[in-house]
């Protein structure tokens, strides 16, 4: 095909990605995020762990991987991933991206919450981090932040996170 526009050079290595999740609050429930249990009057509600962090991530490497999102390949139908935890499933996406030659080259996330506090966790979610994604912490951002009382999670009703990435061909 001739559209008349100069051909584009060979793409370059890098290959960027975003995820983003939600997991409402619900009595009874543990609250984890980044595989580590937060103390909390009420956890995450979901199929599996709810990790809404690891979800984002995970999310973030498929997208950059141009592959479908974790609900694809972990369906919340599938009696095998029912309370399953989410650094499990975070593995299995970062075999998937290496199998493929894809390797991860930082990650930058942000937790949503107005409750529980979770700054004095963040050290051992990046922990958790570095081990699972096969980097070093100094390419792991890593924030939370509240919404300042506005909206859903303003409201406590659930927590959101937010993931970029960047992973490169190797
Ligand atoms: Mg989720």
């Amino acid at each position: 095909m001739s559209d008349g526009l100069p051909k584009p050079p060979p793409p370059p290595k890098f290959r960027t990605g975003f995820g983003y999740d939600v997991h409402p609050f619900a009595e009874g429930r543990k609250c984890i995020l980044g595989g580590v249990e937060i103390p909390s009057p009420k956890g995450l509600l979901g199929h599996s762990d709810a990790d809404v962090l690891l979800h984002a991530l995970a999310d973030a490497l498929l997208g950059a991987a141009g592959l479908p999102d974790i609900g694809h390949f972990f369906p919340n139908t599938e009696e095998r991933w029912r309370g399953v935890d989410s650094r499990v499933l975070l593995r299995e996406v970062v075999a998937r991206l290496a199998h493929r030659g894809l390797f991860v080259g930082n990650v930058d996330l942000v937790i949503v919450a107005e409750r529980p506090k979770i700054a004095p966790h963040l050290a051992k979610i990046k922990e958790n981090l570095s081990a699972d994604l096969r980097l070093g912490s100094e390419r792991i951002g890593l924030k939370a932040t509240t919404n300042e009382k506005l909206g859903f999670v303003g409201r406590e009703e659930g927590i959101a996170a937010m993931a970029t990435v960047l992973i490169y061909e190797a």
